[in-house]
């Protein structure tokens, strides 16, 4: 058997071994350590190799799902090796032969496919990247629902095509590792990074891979893939096919994302924006969790996927949004929608792990309860015809297709209790299959005959007690009490004795037995054969399956966004081609429903026109004063408009924005081990070189980590660069009150400032954006908000107002030579003690030695200095 496994494993050098031992998995030697410490179960051994013990641990085969989950979660690739022949095979060649066995599948983070294993919300992606003649290729694929894209990109725009996707696992040929121009991509995705040879992405083997997978003599009716497309797409595929060792799921026609078909956003500026995680991580206080309101796991998938990837296509943009009007408009269609979809389970994934041999009874049923949906979903959705709904409505609704002959199928086919492994048998409904009730009724008067033997025997030998019994080691036998044994004549065989019982067969039992037994058996053989019959039936209809997939996920996305627009009253943008940006009364979505959860308030609505003539906003304000809110609430705009949503204002005109850049804040990068300064700026710089007039820029304090004239002058230098060159909309907020000045030079720079208002001596923020400068910054009220020292606000005060005298150098001299800060910290004395000497509580502490206290004197001590104070 150790030899059996060492060659499995050598095979399968990079993956935990899984080997399949009974009702267990093993992992032997270093993988036993691994797994032990990730799953922190318990380490044990299992005889010697080479004279030393080997390490083992193992999982059961029920649960082993949740053990898969979390290595796999943790970085592991594993390898499931199963029996592939019957033991009583093995025994046939001889007693000591060891039962066949091999690696059915490879389990990577990119592969998945059970509901367990997967967000039901969230798109588990596998990507490949490729280069070839100087271009980069992209490939990616969702295993679990079979859909195939690819893209072609420079090299400059891979990181935010990976930001896009945030691939749950991305293949990578070695040779592009150590390719400098990439090093800082593959930083992002270390985590999730599988190398391969770099042969594996060759463009001809690729082409002919993909030719012979799809079945087609030439893959131009595709779309016009370029080699690095090429060779990743087949890279990808070969990949599946390795792991999935030779089953290959659906995989639908590769689809090519045309270049500059959707805004390109950076990963720092997603991270910044929060789209569909937080800076922390989560998922809630995203964009994305406070937009969604779909009801399907489909629905959630593609309203991610959508956010992920605004379009650059007004045609595109306006047929989306038709869709959600129809939907803002028509409240009780939009119920009734949402409703019907709410019972439809989710078949994507149910097909999937059908067509990988790998689903069960119940991903038929989810099948069939989401068809049988469909006549009253579309009935409800589509009152006067189909034609009369929106282009897209109308598209996705016939996408649903008509499935009454299968869902008829399966209804007849399925029982009410299902098991989740067709091998446990019991699912067929009765009435299906005449073959499967005969066997059935056979069963059942096998076990009518069983309770008259029972009865028989026991009036025969006069022992009352006598049970016909059945267990998983000796089948059918007859138990008697040890004491009454001695009642039965030479028909009884004996079989066992119990501390209390011994049992018996006979040859009648033996014979009814067998009956009932190969009953069970054809049973579970004959469903099986059905099960496969229906599996074949869902899958020969696969493609109109998969449709009517997409169809729902693109109603219930249409129905969500309606919700969303009808809860919150947002309007309709109006996307062309000019380069606009209007908004009226726009508001942040997640920063007001952060106010409203914890009533602190409503959300004050802002406008914000960036519309040639004042392309370039400078905002400034006091911290806390809602300029970020305000920047990224206009990012955020732009992103729900192109993907076809409604917008959180009044009223919103967008020219297609083509690339988004937002650097608002920043955490030190220590994962690259750079400062916030060089990783601002390094975006800064991204910024500067990449964004042209269809770009929108979100700055947020540039070089404010760095001193301050420094700072002053990048940010001065960065406003000019992005008014005379890149030309683009921006928003540039600032503490620099300096920049302003910049306005009488820069005809496209308008100034704007955050309101506040004096009160009392107090500042209040009107969260207002107004015309016009701020004059001054307020940072020493915030201060005090946070809670400085009353002492050392005081002194900030006197520092500032010597600074705002002008005359800096004199000043700042001046300041350094006053009293240090910790004069103006120190309580002003009594002349009285400044006249007698020290003060008794000086006097005390004077007398301290501190190294003879014990903690109880220390504390009575302190008591003691309090009264002196
Ligand atoms: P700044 O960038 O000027 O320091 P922020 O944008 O971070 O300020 O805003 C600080 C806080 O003010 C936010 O967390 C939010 O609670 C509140 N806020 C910001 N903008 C608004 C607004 N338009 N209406 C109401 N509250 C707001």
């Amino acid at each position: 058997m150790m030899a059996q496994y060492l060659a499995i494993k050598r095979a399968n050098p990079d993956c935990l071994l899984f080997y399949r031992m009974g009702d267990f998995y093993e992992l032997f030697f270093e993988d036993a350590g691994l797994a032990a410490a990730a799953l922190d179960i318990a380490l044990t051994k299992r005889g010697k190799h080479l004279g030393e013990d080997i390490p083992m641990c193992g999982v059961p085969v029920r649960s082993y799902e949740m053990y898969l989950s979390r290595l796999v979660r943790a970085g592991f690739r594993v390898a499931i090796c199963e029996q592939t022949e019957d033991p009583a095979e093995a025994k046939k060649r001889g007693s000591k032969s060891v039962v066949a066995r091999d690696v059915i599948r490879l389990v990577t983070a990119g592969t998945l496919t059970e509901d367990n294993l997967l967000d039901a919300r969230a798109h588990n992606y596998l990507a490949a990247v490729a280069q070839a003649q100087g271009q980069m290729g992209l490939a990616w694929v969702d295993v679990s629902t079979g859909e195939l894209m690819v893209q072609a990109l420079e090299c400059g725009r891979l990181g935010a095509g990976l930001a896009r996707l945030s691939p749950g696992e991305l293949l990578v040929p070695d040779r592009l590792l150590t390719e400098a121009a990439l090093a800082d991509v593959w930083s992002d995705w270390k985590a999730v990074m599988t190398p391969l040879p770099s042969v594996r992405f060759d463009s001809e083997n690729a082409r002919r891979r993909l030719e012979a997978l799809y079945g087609v003599g030439a893959l131009d009716g595709f779309g016009a893939f370029n080699r690095a497309e090429l060779a990743a797409a087949g890279a990808l595929v070969d990949y599946v096919e390795l792991t999935q060792k030779g089953k290959l799921p659906l995989l639908a026609h590769p689809k090519r994302l045309a270049e500059g078909a959707v805004m390109d956003i950076d990963a720092a500026t997603r991270r910044n924006l929060e789209l569909a995680t937080t800076l922390t991580g989560e998922r809630k206080g995203s964009l994305l969790a406070t937009i969604d309101r779909t009801v399907t796991g489909a629905g959630a998938r593609l309203l991610a996927a959508r956010l992920a990837a605004p379009l650059t296509d007004p045609a595109a943009i306006e047929r989306r949004l038709d869709a959600v009007a129809f939907f803002v408009d028509q409240s009780s269609v939009r119920e009734t929608l949402r409703h019907d979809l709410k019972r439809c389970p989710d078949i994507e994934r149910a097909l999937s792990r059908l067509s990988l041999g790998r689903g069960g009874p119940r991903d038929l049923a989810a099948i069939r309860d989401a068809l049988g949906q469909i006549p009253t979903l579309r009935a409800g959705l589509a009152a006067n015809g189909i034609d009369s709904l929106a282009p897209a409505l109308a598209e996705a609704a016939h996408a649903l297709g008509e499935h009454s002959g299968l869902v008829d199928q399966l209804t007849r086919a399925l029982a009410d209790e299902l098991p989740l492994a067709a091998k446990d048998g019991g699912f067929i409904r009765p009435d299906y299959h005449p073959g499967l009730d005969e066997l059935a009724v056979l069963r059942k008067e096998g076990f009518g005959l069983l309770a008259r033997l029972e009865r028989r025997y026991a009036d025969e030998t006069g022992v009352s007690a006598l049970k016909i019994r059945h267990n998983n080691i000796i089948g059918h036998h007859i138990e008697v009490p040890s004491k009454q044994a001695d009642k039965l004549d030479e028909r009884f065989i004996h079989r066992q004795t119990m501390a209390n019982a011994a049992r018996y067969t006979t040859t009648e039992l033996i014979e009814l037995a067998g009956k009932i037994s190969s009953a069970a058996d054809r049973m579970l053989a004959l469903e099986g054969e059905l099960f496969g019959q229906l599996v074949t039936a869902v899958l020969d209809r696969s493609d109109p399956i998969a449709k009517a997939a997409r169809g729902l996920a693109e109603l219930d996305v249409a129905a969500a966004l309606g919700e969303l627009a009808a809860e919150g009253n947002w309007c309709r943008p109006v996307v062309d081609d000019s380069l606009a940006f209007h908004i009226e009364a726009g508001r942040h979505p997640v920063v007001e429903a952060a106010l409203a959860a914890t009533h602190s308030g409503a959300f004050v609505a802002n406008d914000c026109d960036l519309s040639d003539g004042h392309r370039l906003w400078l905002v400034t304000g006091p911290n806390m004063a809602g300029k970020s809110t305000f920047l990224r609430q206009n990012a955020l705009m732009a992103i729900l408009a192109q993907m076809g949503a409604f917008v959180p204002a009044a009223s919103a005109h967008i020219g297609i924005v083509d690339r988004l850049f937002s650097r608002v804040g920043a955490a030190d990068d220590l994962a690259r081990g750079r400062s916030t300064f060089m990783v601002e700026m390094v975006e800064t710089a991204a910024i500067l070189n990449q964004s042209g007039p269809r770009a929108l820029v979100i700055l947020d304090e540039i070089g404010r980590g760095t001193a301050t004239f420094d700072g002053l002058s990048i940010a001065w230098a960065v406003v000019e660069g992005l008014h005379e060159s890149n030309r683009c909309r921006a928003l540039f907020a600032t503490h620099y009150h300096e920049l302003t000045r910049l306005a009488a030079r820069l005809g496209q720079l308008s100034c704007h400032q955050m309101r506040v208002k004096e009160w009392q001596g107090d500042v209040v923020f009107l969260h207002e954006v107004a015309a016009g400068a701020a004059d001054r910054s307020y940072g020493i009220h915030v201060a005090r908000l946070a809670g400085l020292p009353a002492a050392v606000v005081a002194r900030a005060e006197q520092v500032l107002s010597a600074l705002e005298k002008g005359e800096q150098g004199g000043a700042v001299a001046r300041l350094a030579d006053d009293l240090p800060l910790f004069a103006a910290l120190a309580k002003p004395r009594p002349a009285d003690v400044v006249a007698t000497g020290p003060s008794p509580l000086a006097a005390r502490l004077g007398a301290i030695n501190a190294d003879e206290l014990t903690p109880r004197q220390a504390l009575d001590l302190i008591y003691e200095l309090k009264g002196l104070a």
